[in-house]
């Protein structure tokens, strides 16, 4: 992971590794895609920015040729990718519904055999398994043995040589083989994929990202479906600690693990509060510090090429959430704001923050800059002639430009 902070700090001057591979061995990445977004016409554009984000997760090393077959992308692995470094990258790459790591061997069944028992070993050596399975595809039907003679075969000689029962049902370890014009690839079994749409194929959106549990599982659903996205996080430093800084910054790099590369605005937002304090009615404070978030929002989307906002809004989980609040707030901003998270209840955001990691540095604690100068009964059906009103006596375009002129940037990528 680097990190480039620009702004008056200087690079952080990491060396670039580049790890090349002295012998190219035949041991391969088995990316499977759903054959269902492939229909349309823009199959191609799918594989080729699935390639590119394969190529993009594995940047410190030498990858090898990448190329499709069927509805999977074969990538041939250099010796210096461990099977666990490829499995975790691989992991990562939205578009993908599953993968393996296999070995390709001659279309030839003595050979199958010797290398299947081999893979079985190996992953009997890293977890126990008491059963197996085998499980065969032919998509090349010039080979002579069918699937299931293939299954067969290949799990009588694994279970003699290794005294490894069958269990066609809950087996404990799979040996996956698929027969495919060129070479039979050999794996210990599929691995679940991250699923979705590649990274690049949706467009871009920019997610307001506040350092609490929503807004980062927000980000990973719109991620999932193919949007690159960028950060903005509003901070009222120096009024409250740096912590939410912190914390937006440690997620939008975690984050980027997803997409290779991303930029996180943080915006000093406390100048604008302390005017909307002095001079707006007290129940509209959270009401108007949300619809300047969306202007300035707005205004930085342009800058970046986003076309949409997206939040981690929920119906009715806050007071600035209840619908005609967030109507009158969505009226500051200049893009459509998408809310993946809208139907969704608490816990299972909380959930899903917690299989994406980020649960843990969500809950730390920070001064979050909306709960600052917030009155004990905020405004809940906020109407915008008031809102309008109270707004007419700020200068509101220029607190936002102000605040995008000092807004400091982070720009992220992974790995390097
Ligand atoms: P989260 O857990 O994402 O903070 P929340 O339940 O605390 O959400 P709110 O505080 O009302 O709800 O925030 C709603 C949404 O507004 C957030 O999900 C986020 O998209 C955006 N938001 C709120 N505060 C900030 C901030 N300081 N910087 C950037 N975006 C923010
Ligand atoms: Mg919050």
């Amino acid at each position: 992971m680097k990190q480039t902070i620009t702004s008056g700090e200087a690079d952080s001057g990491e060396v670039r590794l580049t790890k090349r591979s002295p012998t190219t061995e035949r041991r391969f990445l088995i990316g499977r895609y759903h054959e269902i977004v492939l229909k349309g016409r823009n199959r191609w554009r799918f594989i080729e920015q699935l390639k590119q984000n394969l190529r993009a997760a594995f940047s410190d090393y030498r990858l090898g040729s990448i190329r499709s077959q069927g509805p999977r992308l074969i990538v041939s692995l250099p010796a210096e990718i461990s099977d666990e470094v490829a499995a975790e990258r691989a992991g990562l790459i939205f578009g993908l519904q599953n993968f393996s790591i296999s070995h390709a061997v001659a279309l030839e069944i003595e050979t199958i055999k010797r290398r299947a028992v081999m893979i079985a070993a190996g992953a009997l050596a890293k977890a126990h398994a008491a059963s197996f399975r085998v499980s065969a595809r032919r998509a090349e039907k010039r080979f002579a043995l069918n699937s299931m003679e293939i299954d067969r075969l290949v799990g009588a000689e694994v279970g003699l040589a290794l005294g490894l029962k069958v269990d066609l049902e809950n087996p404990g370890l799979t040996i996956s083989i698929e027969i495919l014009p060129d070479a039979a690839y050999v794996s210990a079994g599929k691995i679940a994929g991250a699923g979705g749409l590649p990274v690049g194929i949706s467009g871009r959106g920019l997610v307001l990202l506040s350092g609490g549990i929503d807004s980062p599982v927000a980000a990973h659903r719109m991620m999932r479906r193919g949007m690159r996205v960028d950060f903005v996080h509003f901070h009222s430093y120096p009024l409250v600690s740096s912590a939410s800084r912190e914390k937006a910054n440690e997620l939008a790099a975690h984050l980027t693990r997803y997409e290779g590369r991303s930029r996180l605005m943080l915006v000093p937002f406390a100048s604008a509060q302390r005017e909307i304090v002095a001079r707006a009615p007290r129940p509209l404070r959270v009401v108007l510090y949300r619809r300047t978030m969306m202007r300035i929002a707005s205004l930085l989307a342009g800058n970046v090429g986003s076309q949409v906002l997206v939040t981690g809004e929920s119906l009715g989980q806050v007071a600035s959430q209840t619908l005609d609040n967030m109507m009158v707030i969505e009226r500051a901003a200049s893009r459509p704001v998408l809310r993946p998270l809208i139907a969704l209840d608490k816990n299972e955001i909380v959930n899903e923050a917690r299989r994406l990691g980020t649960f843990e540095t969500s809950i730390l604690p920070d001064q979050d800059c909306c709960s600052l100068f917030v009155p004990a009964h905020p405004e809940t059906h906020a109407r915008l002639e008031d809102v309008a009103a109270a707004e007419a006596m700020l200068d509101i375009e220029r607190l936002a430009g102000d605040a995008v002129k000092s807004t400091e940037i982070v720009d992220n990528s992974f790995p390097l």
